[in-house]
């Protein structure tokens, strides 16, 4: 299909049985696991439009199942997704559930599915991590909740949205790190729950407009961390939020 946009029409016809689709991973049991994962996601992607992280239909959320890998459809508002438009690929991007087109930005969550641990991806363009992600080459080390990123924030240098070369500056950016902004595009975290990426997202726009905050102060320049700070910070954040600790 060479038009990635789906209207409101196509999506209706194109919506069918989930039990007629081939490659339900697992089953019955499977199926269940498929179903909670999907609605988990379709939230998470409605709540990247009411907290601001993106506009109408930008963006994309995918959660991995098994080997099979859930994104959100190409072009469609979150708000008119149900249990039924269910949309799936495999590790090699093969569509496995569904018929809905997968995000644009495939490259970019399989490469990342394919090279970490993540159980789930998020990608934003929300409004003060790509004003950032315009500036610089590094978000500047201004808070220590980059430690929980893996240190300070790379920017990945610009390709267009959706090409591999894209997913291949991405990864690069990514190493050693859970997330890293796009040039002149957005945001991408992962993390091995749903919950854990979207925090992520959310910690990267909040450091980067503090960062936007103190640095527009005429006659002023912020205070930054030194990398021996961010690695404590880190340490101590591995064991933030487990019980008992
Ligand atoms: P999709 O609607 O295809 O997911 O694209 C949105 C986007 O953010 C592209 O970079
Ligand atoms: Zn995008």
């Amino acid at each position: 299909m060479t038009e990635q946009r789906i209207t409101e029409q196509c999506v209706t016809e194109q919506r069918r049985e989930r039990e007629d689709v081939p490659g339900h991973p697992g089953g019955a049991r499977g199926a269940a696991e498929v179903d909670g994962a999907w609605e988990a996601l379709v939230a998470a992607a409605r709540r990247t439009v009411s907290d601001g992280l993106v506009v109408g239909t930008s963006g994309n959320v995918s959660v991995r199942v098994g080997d099979t890998i859930l994104v959100t459809p190409s072009g469609v508002p979150y708000d008119r997704l149900t249990p039924d438009d269910v949309t799936g690929v495999d590790l090699e991007g093969r569509q496995v559930l569904g018929t809905l087109v997968p995000t644009s930005e495939l490259p970019l969550h399989l490469a990342v599915h394919r090279t970490t641990d993540a159980r789930a991806v998020v990608h934003t363009h929300a409004v003060h991590a790509t004003a950032v992600s315009t500036l610089v080459t590094e978000l500047p080390p201004i808070h220590y909740m980059a430690g929980a990123l893996g240190g300070p924030v790379r920017v990945a240098p610009y390709a267009t949205y959706g090409t591999e070369e894209l997913a291949r500056n991405m990864l690069h950016a990514l190493a050693g790190r859970t997330g890293c902004l796009l040039r002149n595009h957005g945001t991408i975290t992962y993390g091995t729950t749903l919950d854990q990426a979207y925090d992520r997202t959310a910690q990267l726009e909040w450091m980067c407009r503090l960062w936007l905050t103190a640095s527009s102060v005429p006659g002023l320049t912020p205070a930054l961390l030194t990398p021996e700070q961010l690695a404590q910070a880190g340490e101590r954040l591995r064991a933030y939020g487990q019980p008992g600790r």
